[in-house]
């Protein structure tokens, strides 16, 4: 059995894939690749044990990227890390807790910053969205958007709705506050 790592902590932030590498000792260590002001690559431990150095592009430029975003000396990754090779673990890096998407899709971390209902409700209002476009009009980290949303489906203010080539989007509830004028 191998020892899954619940954390994960950025070591530094350094120029070249090889001193980042050299930061690692442990599962869940992290370091970011950054040259000038471009953030290149997060090469990572990867945090279930089984020894392998990920690394994960954050430079649109070189094609599929993930974002990497700092809040109150937190990091957080999206989207999740899903390995279609080696140990295959799938996991979100979410305010420094590693969350196993394994078990079970309703995970948040402990220290959960939830963005404020009021802000998505008037950017809905506007019309529909999905969470990832939510979250770059406000700023905001994506699972946060996303975990405020279902929020908002479960106390009935927003309906959950899925279209093809659109993805799962949000809109307010018929005959919700927000459809009163
Ligand atoms: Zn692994």
């Amino acid at each position: 059995m191998t020892m899954r790592a619940s954390r994960y902590s950025i070591r530094g932030i350094v120029e070249r894939h090889s001193e980042a590498a050299a930061l690692l000792a442990n599962a869940g260590d992290c370091a970011i690749v950054k040259r000038g002001d471009t953030q290149r690559q997060l090469v990572m431990r990867c945090p279930d044990g089984c020894g392998e150095t990920l690394s994960v592009n954050l430079d649109a430029r070189s094609g599929k990227a993930w974002r990497i975003y700092e809040r109150r000396g937190r990091w957080s990754l999206f989207p999740s890390i899903d390995r279609p090779t080696g140990c295959k673990s799938h996991f979100i890096l979410w305010h420094g807790q590693v969350l196993w998407c394994d078990l079970g899709h309703d995970e948040e971390p402990q220290e959960l910053v939830l963005t404020e209902p009021d802000r998505i409700l008037s950017l809905l209002a506007a019309g529909p969205a999905d969470y990832v476009r939510l979250a770059d009009q406000l700023d905001e980290i994506p699972w946060d958007v996303l975990t405020a949303c279902r929020r908002l489906v479960r106390t009935g203010r927003l309906v959950e709705s899925e279209r093809p080539n659109y993805g799962i989007f949000w809109i307010p509830k018929p005959g919700g506050p927000l459809n009163r004028s």
